[in-house]
């Protein structure tokens, strides 16, 4: 995968991080909204350490990984930058809980209140707060992952146990592609994040939603965290 010379690599990777800063910025304000108020984060699942690295150094501070160990093996490895900020944006396995708060990641995909009251638990013996998510089904996909809105109510509406911030909430559109679904849904997760709010009192201020499809749509509805992927490896990947 490396084969190419670095230099060239490092280029390819700041003029897509440039573009799609460009392209978030040009997003937000088409929806009256302000540049500054949409995080984007990197996702980097499909690349090395290198290039991982390389896109810190363009200027990309928030990192999203979907799988633990891969998060952990970046953090760990020698002159990995150390300004990058991690993003729990996959399945998380209980196992993997401890070892993965040492990094004081953002995670994206709490997904049930186990899982929740882990978090909390391990947070509280390693004298820490975590922030979180909770990641919300809003396609109904059978093969997306998240809770359905009633669950996600029915956590807010118990003690929130120490150790954890609830932010707010994730979502990934539905499968088919279809950009007006996608919309619409989006609408459906801010819709449910503001009665949640309302209802519970809590700020709930993060919505990770929009990838490299459809962050602009997500933008519209209001997210405040996009997870870009393939778009910042444009040309690089096959
Ligand atoms: C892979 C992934 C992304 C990024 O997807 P792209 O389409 O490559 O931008 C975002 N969120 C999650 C949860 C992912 O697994």
């Amino acid at each position: 995968m490396n084969e190419r010379n670095p230099e060239e690599i490092d280029r390819l990777i700041q003029e897509n991080w440039d573009g799609v800063c460009e392209e978030v910025a040009d997003a937000a304000k088409e929806s009256g909204r302000s540049a500054e108020d949409v995080t984007i984060i990197g996702v980097t699942k499909y690349v090395d350490t290198d290039w991982t690295a390389s896109l810190v150094m363009a200027g990309c501070h928030h990192l999203g990984e979907n799988r633990p160990q891969v998060l952990w093996g970046k953090a760990e490895s020698p002159g990995f930058p150390t300004k990058a900020k991690w993003h729990m944006i996959g399945h998380l396995q209980t196992n993997k809980v401890r070892r993965l708060l040492r990094y004081q990641p953002l995670i994206h995909s709490v997904d049930s209140e186990r899982l929740l009251d882990l978090i909390a638990q391990e947070s509280v013996a390693k004298n820490q707060q975590t922030r979180l998510l909770l990641e919300v089904n809003i396609s109904g996909d059978e093969s997306k992952t998240g809770m359905q809105p009633q669950m996600i109510e029915a956590m807010i509406r118990r003690e929130i146990p120490p150790g954890i911030e609830i932010m707010g909430l994730m979502a990934m559109a539905g499968l088919d592609g279809d950009l007006d679904n996608a919309q619409r849904q989006f609408h459906e997760v801010r819709e449910l994040r503001d009665r949640l709010s309302s209802e519970s009192g809590l700020e709930l201020k993060e919505l990770s939603m929009g990838m490299s499809a459809d962050y602009q749509q997500a933008i519209a509805a209001g997210a405040t965290m996009v997870r870009i992927g393939s778009r910042l490896f444009d040309g690089l990947l096959h």
